[in-house]
């Protein structure tokens, strides 16, 4: 049988400099994944976050030919701070992190940084970076990347309706593992196989309180209980004959090309911005035109 054709190593920190000198003569993208370290209840690890952006890093970058910055775990971890092992980092921190990797990494000669967030709440210092970045220290091609947003792709739906399961983070998670090498056996089997009920998982003495705050605007809480923030889905199940894990990479996958355009977006857009430097705006002589 023939030997698999060995994967490129994608991640910055595993090549020579030499290798990636040779790299950057064809190409300038790299990926920064981010994601705190946070309590997900029984069966999904602390590291959900980033795995989950990890493994999205490394798939588009064999897409793009592009490469992968260690992941950063010095982020704003929200809700789960009484959760065993949750290490939280202030959103300040996390964003200053951030653009020092991008303004580094700028320095160095790479011309197209992905900051990569899972899901939230990190995403929102990856938001945050990218725009203080672009608009007040020199426009530099930075974009920030939101995987879980391509949740609601046709793709992504199309999976989750076909497979009847219930598809969350915990799935998710150990496919990420499982490609980033390092998968493991799941936690907790006989509670990971039942899951629990999604949406109703918050401290019903708070529930609406919170819920009229979040949707008017933002407001910080809690998990108190072990079972709050705890149904992030099912793993152990059978999909399609196989493991469910199985149906946990297809979702990566697609979520990754959901992304992928961004890529080739910023490039235009960064090459459009070199060729129409910033200039003051003039008066119009006849506006509309
Ligand atoms: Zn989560």
């Amino acid at each position: 049988m023939p030997e698999a054709k060995a994967e490129r190593i994608v991640h910055l920190d595993r090549l020579t400099s030499r290798e990636v000198g040779e790299w950057m003569k064809t190409n300038d993208v790299i990926f920064v994944p981010h994601g705190p370290i946070s309590g997900h209840g029984a069966w999904t690890t602390l590291g959900m976050h980033p795995h989950g952006a990890e493994a999205i890093a490394v798939l588009l970058a064999r897409k793009c030919n592009g490469l992968v910055f260690p992941p950063l775990h010095t982020c704003f971890a929200g809700a789960t701070r009484m959760y065993p092992g949750s290490v939280p980092f202030s959103y300040e921190y996390h964003v200053q992190t951030l653009k020092r990797v991008a303004h580094t990494l700028y320095q160095q000669g790479f011309g197209r940084i992905l900051l990569l967030a899972f899901t939230n709440p990190e995403d929102m210092a990856g938001a945050v970076a990218a725009r203080d970045l672009f608009d007040l220290e020199g426009e530099l091609p930075v974009a920030a990347l939101h995987a879980t947003r391509g949740m609601e792709s046709p793709a992504v739906k199309q999976l989750l309706g076909e497979c009847g399961l219930d598809v969350g983070e915990a799935v998710m998670d150990y496919a990420a593992m499982r490609l980033l090498g390092y998968g493991r056996p799941v936690a907790e089997p006989q509670l990971a196989l039942q899951g629990l009920p999604h949406g109703q998982d918050r401290n019903p003495e708070i529930r609406e309180a919170l819920y009229t705050l979040g949707i008017r605007g933002t407001r910080g809480f809690r998990y108190d209980a072990e079972h709050e923030h705890s149904s992030h889905g099912t793993v152990g199940q059978q999909w399609q004959g196989q493991p469910d894990i199985e149906l946990g990479l297809k979702i990566l996958e697609a979520l990754a090309e959901w992304l992928l355009p961004a890529v080739e977006a910023l490039k235009h857009h960064r090459d459009w911005l070199k060729a129409h430097p910033a200039k003051r705006v003039e008066k119009q002589a006849i506006l509309g035109q």
